[in-house]
């Protein structure tokens, strides 16, 4: 059985917070610079030279790239064959995005109780972590910096199995509608279609990790009609009308209910701050 020290995982999550906060990723970058080129509203245009000029600045001068540097949010698959040594992984985490939001002085965004107090926990903290076993020796980390401006707009349905694919369209194309230009456009929309209530909240937001082409190529049809039906919303980068309202749609599934068709739309705003390590 391999073994694996809980401090190696605190320190890389230590690192990708550090990362994502100044790098988009690269495949957020190339699709920014995709839809610059292919925008011709002028307003659109003049919003992509703000954001590259923008991310440019980030890495050059060492600031993040937006002021709202997220909530951590962690996905932990732990190879079945590991054996996690030198203490609990999830405090090795929650302790590792503090020192990162306190070495890199990002934004505290995290208050201890959503009702009554509200009060600042200061140090980005606690991490929202999702632990997976799966087979093998090695522990994937994959790390996201959720802003709430986008996070508010997402939304969640039950549909009808009979509402069947149109029902789904329909549902997205509307939550989007909904979220307008108030979440920084242009989005990065994961949806999660299957599974139940809760799996397919996470599964929307998992699907924003994504960086490879969806291989159901039923899936990526879907994916390639939902992107070209928002790009014809017109409400474009930061809402100044335009071409690009979506860089990309990812969506994941799972078997459901005979009687369900649950259906979550994660909206991101163009950050989409995500990065993934392997500790083996
Ligand atoms: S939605 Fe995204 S770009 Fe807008 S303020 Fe939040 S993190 Fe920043």
């Amino acid at each position: 059985m391999k073994e694996i020290d809980v401090k190696r995982i605190g320190d890389k999550t230590e690192e990708l917070f550090g990362k994502i906060a100044y790098h988009y990723p690269a495949g957020i970058m190339d699709a920014i610079r995709q839809a610059h080129q292919q925008e011709d509203n002028p307003r659109g245009k003049n919003v992509f030279d703000m954001l590259e000029e923008n991310a440019r600045i980030a890495i050059e001068e060492h600031i993040p790239i937006c002021q709202d540097t997220g909530m951590a949010v962690v996905w932990l698959s732990i190879g079945q064959d590991v054996h996690l040594t030198g203490g609990d992984v999830n405090e090795a985490i929650h302790e590792a995005v503090g020192r990162s939001y306190t070495a890199n002085a990002l934004r505290a965004s995290v208050v201890d109780d959503p009702l009554f107090e509200r009060k600042n926990t200061k140090n980005n903290t606690p991490a929202l972590i999702h632990t997976r076993i799966v087979p093998g020796e090695e522990v994937t980390i994959e790390v996201m910096a959720k802003g709430f401006g986008s996070e508010n707009k997402s939304q969640l349905k039950m549909l009808t199995p009979a509402m069947g694919v149109e029902g789904v369209k329909e549902f997205v194309l509307d939550t989007v509608k909904k979220a307008g230009p108030d979440a920084c456009p242009p989005y990065v929309i994961g949806i999660g279609i299957g599974g139940d209530f809760e799996s397919c909240a996470e599964m929307s937001k998992a699907a924003l990790l994504r960086e490879t082409e969806n291989a159901d190529t039923r899936y990526s049809q879907l994916e390639k009609e939902l992107l070209e039906k928002i790009n014809t919303l017109d409400i474009g980068p930061m809402g100044y009308g335009g071409k690009a309202t979506a860089l990309k749609v990812m969506v994941e599934y799972a078997p459901t209910h005979i009687a369900g068709l649950p259906c979550a739309v994660n909206i991101c705003c163009h950050v989409c701050r995500h990065a993934k390590a392997v500790i083996q």
